[in-house]
């Protein structure tokens, strides 16, 4: 089954739950003209169901090969790079000064959801070139980004991010690779990497690798990481491509999904060292990675709407089509489609409702982040950088995992055809699975949560959050709108549990660290819960003030409330009551 985007309930997301209308009207967006989302979207949705859809079971069955050192993609993979650069699609918000089209990333989320739904292993490519460009752009010299720049915003030359090595995985200060400085200031890198995502590939002439290393006498750990920029090929003065540089993919995995992205273990030094130029300075390359690293979180975050959406598509056309049983109260002979029967409706439903609210708050993340960069007003500009840095794990983490439940639901509504790979619902599955822990596992996002977002400033980005939030559900109770159930009543509670465990994680990050640690991942969906019940709830106001038919969406944040957002006050009995029987586990795992 093909896939179409979800274009209104896409716009819908983005200018009201996310508030890119109310950005763009406040003059935080400058002289953006949000007239032409529509357009973008349409055109962004007709690309991937023209051209990329139908690779995505041909990459699944194909994978991709490695031989003579050289790995070959897929049938049709590199002319449908070929068209997709020429279409543009690389640069949507690549910076205008280097060939971009300098949109918004808020457009670009949006663009980035379709790219995954259609085709989630090669959207994974330009995902991380983008990472890559903003790493460039922000941190590289000026010759480095009059060199590269360019040909990565086209998409002539793609980008990869090197930091895994095999006994530096979350623990990223592990790392050995080494760097070494040479006598024209370029610096030779010898080491292996693992796990790197399109390493190495036949859709673009050259590849420039962004490699995490140590110089020999860079402190331990964090501190004494450089990051360099090593190409494929080295470039000539003229800018055409000269000779190999000593990088090569020396294996790939096989894997459980995302069969056509390439998985490569790099080598580098076999011929006395790649040659290599520092981004930024020595030893701060953990600052510029993380550049890439917060756009690639909400870019996987956005893989996880995708796929989910994905899913939702296909389980839904079968659901309408599968012929099993009598609807309760219908007589005579025949068969009722499976979409009559409660069960089936509630994992639909489940399944639209966990889409549309991780996609709002992705869509939000991104709104933030532009507004961070953007504004004009400095105060905005910093409310809004703690807003992104705040929503960012949760964006990564809830959407990935809840990309993850949708695909296995997507297999359950299909019944044995499901596990059958004709159906692609199993494709869906196991390609989500990935999201969850690639681009720092979804542990490591709810500590970030913790720790790092809501340890800040005691906590005053998640209070300032849970304000807003209160401000919608009155806006829901005041509405008297019987349509809304308990809608109100649940996400209030959900926002007393959300507010009670943040206060009970602050102090406890204080006095006992372990045990917030302990509550890291349930306090995360808790916070998904409560956020993605207050967007769904927005969003159904928003259509309601504009006199639209707001039924279908009203419905849905409803189910959100009385389902998902109603787990709020256990999750937070998870995190405060359960605690110390995670921190006593010893007994049980040791023992
Ligand atoms: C298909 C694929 C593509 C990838 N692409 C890239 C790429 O392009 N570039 C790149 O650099 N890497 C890439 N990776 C590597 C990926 O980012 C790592 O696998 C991931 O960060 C986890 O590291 P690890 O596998 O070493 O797991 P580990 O770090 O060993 O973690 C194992 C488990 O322990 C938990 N854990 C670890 N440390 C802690 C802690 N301090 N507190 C609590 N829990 C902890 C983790 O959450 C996880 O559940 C890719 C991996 C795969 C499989």
């Amino acid at each position: 089954m093909t896939y179409r985007a979800p274009i209104s309930d896409m716009l819908l997301a983005l200018n009201h739950g996310a508030g890119l209308q109310a950005a763009v009207r406040a003059g935080h967006y400058g002289d953006f003209d949000a007239d032409i989302t529509t357009a973008i979207l349409e055109e962004a949705g007709k690309f991937a169901t023209d051209v990329l859809a139908p690779l995505n079971r041909i990459g699944d069955q194909n994978g991709i090969k490695l031989k003579d050192g050289k790995v070959t993609t897929a049938p049709g993979w590199p002319d449908a790079y070929r068209r997709w650069t020429e279409a543009g699609w690389n640069a949507v918000s690549g910076p205008e000064a280097f060939g971009g089209q300098g949109l918004p990333l808020a457009i670009n989320a949006a663009c980035t959801e379709i790219w995954s739904a259609s085709n989630i292993a090669f959207g994974l490519c330009p995902l991380l070139t983008l990472s890559a460009i903003e790493a460039l752009d922000a941190h590289g010299s000026d010759e480095l980004k009059r060199v590269y720049l360019g040909k990565l915003v086209s998409g002539e030359w793609t980008g990869t991010m090197q930091l895994t090595e095999p006994q530096a995985g979350s623990d990223v200060g592990a790392l050995r690779t080494r760097a070494e400085r040479a006598a024209d200031g370029s610096y030779r890198i010898t080491g292996s990497k693992t796990f790197i995502t399109y390493g190495d590939h036949d859709m673009t002439d050259n590849i420039v690798h962004f490699v995490l290393a140590r110089l020999p006498d860079a402190p331990a750990g964090t501190k004494g990481i450089s990051l360099f920029l090593i190409p494929k090929f080295m470039v000539n003065a003229d800018g055409s491509l000269g000779a190999r540089n000593d990088i090569h993919p020396s294996g790939v995995e096989h894997k459980l999904g995302m069969h056509a992205s390439p998985t490569c273990t790099m080598t580098m030094g076999d011929h006395g060292g790649a040659i290599g130029y520092l981004i930024g300075e020595e030893n701060q390359g953990m600052r510029c990675m993380f550049t890439m690293m917060n756009q690639a979180r909400l870019g996987v975050g956005l893989e996880g709407v995708g796929i989910a959406d994905r899913a939702y598509q296909q389980a839904l056309g079968f659901a309408q089509e599968r012929r099993q049983g009598r609807a309760i109260g219908k007589q005579g002979d025949g068969s009722d489609p499976i979409i009559v029967h409660p069960d089936v409706k509630r994992m639909l439903m489940q399944m639209r409702a966990l889409t549309a609210a991780a996609r709002t708050i992705c869509y939000a993340t991104a709104v933030a982040l532009d507004v961070a960069t953007r504004a004009t007003d400095a105060k905005v500009r910093t409310e809004a950088a703690a807003r992104g840095a705040l929503l960012t794990p949760i964006a990564k983490a809830f959407s990935t995992d809840i990309g993850s439940e949708v695909a296995y639901l997507g297999v359950q509504i299909h019944g044995g055809m499901g596990f059958i790979e004709e159906t692609g619902a199993a494709q869906h599955y196991r390609d989500a699975r990935i999201t969850a822990i690639y681009e720092g596992t979804n542990g490591i996002q709810a500590i970030d949560l913790v720790t790092r977002k809501l340890g800040a400033q005691g906590g005053a980005s998640v209070f300032a959050l849970i304000d807003e939030l209160s401000a919608i559900v009155k806006q829901v109770e005041v509405s008297n709108d019987p349509a809304f159930g308990s809608t109100g009543a649940k996400l209030r509670d959900a926002l007393s549990a959300l507010d009670r465990t943040s206060r009970w994680l602050l102090e406890r990050l204080a006095s006992s660290p372990n045990e917030a640690l302990a509550g890291a991942t349930p306090y995360l969906r808790l916070f998904g819960a409560t956020l993605g019940g207050c967007m769904l709830a927005s969003e159904a106001l928003a259509v309601r003030k504009e006199g639209g038919d707001a039924q279908r969406y009203v419905a849905l944040a409803r189910f959100f409330a009385e389902t998902m957002s109603v787990q709020a006050p256990s999750l937070e009995k998870t995190v405060t009551d359960g605690a110390e029987s995670v921190i006593g586990a010893d007994a049980v795992l040791l023992g």
